[in-house]
């Protein structure tokens, strides 16, 4: 005869069961472009949060200790990688005293591993503060780096997850295949505008740049992570009259005078971007963000002011 010991003891065991039948995998990215990309594989069986927020410089993150907590109970890491990151994650994982999320083990995933990356120098150089030290980290600015993600984050959710190997696997096939339809319509849209000359504030954009045949010629800072210097700026005037210049493409954090000063000079026009996904509200998932950003640079090259 079960005794009410017994019965409580079962319905115990059952409701562990479909917990854990139901448990979703915590990952925590540093950025929302790598988090946008974990959900579009890891969909209902992840639980994806991204310690900066999309609308604030991801070289200088504002990094809420909260975080500490997430990482403390995360299955994986993914830290986009190029010292991105330096400034801020270190001091979270350290607190968070998580073995999973450790380099070397499979909850620790690094991004730009198989980038090609660019403007990689030939040794290692923080001069005058430069955060780019070991080549460029906005590599998710090209959407072609996004698929090379997307393979990363589902080879290791596999590892990790082996039960729901193929699912992760079909949702990377969905991905891949919806932004390979998209990409040739990008390009397509950006073609009349080849070899356009546009300065940046920050080498944010190369990757954009060089996937839709942008030429970025110079930035409003001297280097990166250094702030416009009015010597910098006065020799940036008449080069860009010169060269024709047409946007000043600058991350919607961005102070707007200084831009606004050197467009009223040369008469190009400021375009300003989200530089990650969920930065504005029509940027919600990776291809949408490339559909706003690309619509943009457009409208500002067809508009007249
Ligand atoms: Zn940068």
């Amino acid at each position: 005869m079960k005794t009410k010991y017994h019965i409580c003891f079962s319905l115990l065991l059952t409701i562990i069961w479909a917990s854990m039948a139901h448990a979703k995998l915590h990952i925590v990215t540093t950025t929302s472009d790598l988090g946008a990309i974990a959900r579009e594989i890891g969909k209902d069986k992840v639980e994806v949060n991204s310690i900066a927020k999309p609308t604030e410089d991801p070289h200088f993150v504002d990094a809420k200790p909260g975080f500490i907590v997430k990482l403390n109970k995360a299955d994986m890491l993914i830290d986009g990688g190029l010292q991105l990151e330096i400034g801020w994650l270190p001091t979270l994982v350290t607190g968070a005293r998580n073995q999973k999320i450790l380099p070397g083990n499979p909850g620790y995933l690094v991004a730009a591993t198989g980038i090609s990356v660019l403007e990689a120098p030939a040794s290692l150089d923080r001069a005058m503060g430069d955060v780019h030290p070991l080549g460029n980290p906005h590599f998710m600015l090209d959407p072609v780096n996004g698929k090379i993600v997307a393979a990363h984050i589902c080879d290791r959710l596999c590892l990790i997850d082996a039960v729901n190997c193929t699912y992760y696997k079909n949702n990377l096939n969905d991905f891949v295949k919806r932004l390979d339809d998209k990409l040739p319509e990008w390009q397509k849209m950006l073609k009349p505008y080849q070899g356009i000359k546009i300065v940046t504030y920050h080498k944010t954009f190369p990757y954009f740049a060089k996937r839709f045949n942008l030429d970025v010629v110079d930035t409003l800072e001297p280097k990166p992570g250094i702030p416009p210097s009015p010597t910098h700026i006065s020799h940036l005037i008449p080069m860009m009259k010169h060269e024709g210049v047409k946007l000043v493409v600058i991350e919607q954090f961005r102070e707007r005078k200084i831009p606004g000063f050197v467009a009223d000079q040369t008469g190009a026009k400021v375009v300003i971007l989200p530089i990650m996904v969920g930065g504005l509200k029509e940027t919600d998932d990776y291809l949408s963000f490339f559909d706003y950003t690309i619509q943009q640079i457009i409208s500002a090259l067809t508009t007249k002011s």
